[in-house]
């Protein structure tokens, strides 16, 4: 099972990645947005990893709720909003268990992924970061690895996609044969995961 500590550990490898990766995310969104989304995580992410590591939440539920809101107050775009309400949702979903196993933590994503769709009305298929998101929660029942390639297929999948949400969905037809920054970032979280549990 997994405690308060093994979701801030990553949570901070997240927020490595997200650094590392930034440039590439950035770009992403310059071909079909406002050429932020690298920037926005990266400072999101900085501010999540540096609150958890001042004051660290003594269970599973309160790191994800701490983080979530963390990001909601720290990013502007958004993907702040969505992934602030993925993780604060999610952590409700845990309440103040000790200790959770993987397939409670599927669960709970599964509420936070259900919270994100009602947010930013998006559905799979509309080329967004749900299009990652939702196969992993999904797959998450199964195993960690599952979870981690099924994101990956989720956002592979956005390239033919054209986007009907978010400021990819002004480019209309332009925004086909782009793969989706925010689907790109969501398969890199689930990567994190999945190597925080190996
Ligand atoms: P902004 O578009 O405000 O500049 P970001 O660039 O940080 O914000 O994030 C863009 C990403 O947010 C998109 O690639 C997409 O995955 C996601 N997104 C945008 N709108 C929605 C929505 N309504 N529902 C789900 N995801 C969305
Ligand atoms: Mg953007
Ligand atoms: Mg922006």
């Amino acid at each position: 099972t997994y405690g308060a500590e093994f979701l801030a550990r990553w949570l901070t490898a997240a927020a490595e990645d997200v650094d590392r990766e930034a440039d590439r995310l950035t770009d992403l969104d310059s071909a079909i947005g406002d050429a932020d989304h690298g920037a926005n995580l990266k400072r999101g992410f900085a501010a999540v990893a540096e609150t958890l590591a001042k004051e660290p939440p003594g269970t599973p539920g309160a790191v994800l709720t701490t983080a979530g809101r963390q990001l909601i107050s720290t990013v502007g775009g958004a993907s702040g909003p969505l992934y602030g309400t993925l993780l604060r949702s999610a952590g409700k979903a845990l309440g103040d268990e000790e200790r959770v196993g993987r397939e409670r933590l599927a669960e709970a994503f599964g509420a936070g992924v259900e919270a994100v769709a009602r947010l930013g009305g998006a559905q799979v298929g509309d080329k967004t970061m749900l299009d990652a998101l939702v196969p992993a929660a999904e797959a998450l029942r199964e195993s960690f690895a599952a979870a981690r390639a099924a994101a990956e297929e989720g956002a592979l999948a956005t390239v033919p996609l054209r986007a009907r949400k978010g400021r990819a969905s002004y480019l209309g037809e332009r925004s086909v044969g782009h793969q989706d920054p925010g689907a790109t970032s969501s398969a890199l979280l689930f990567a994190a995961l999945a190597d925080t549990a190996a």
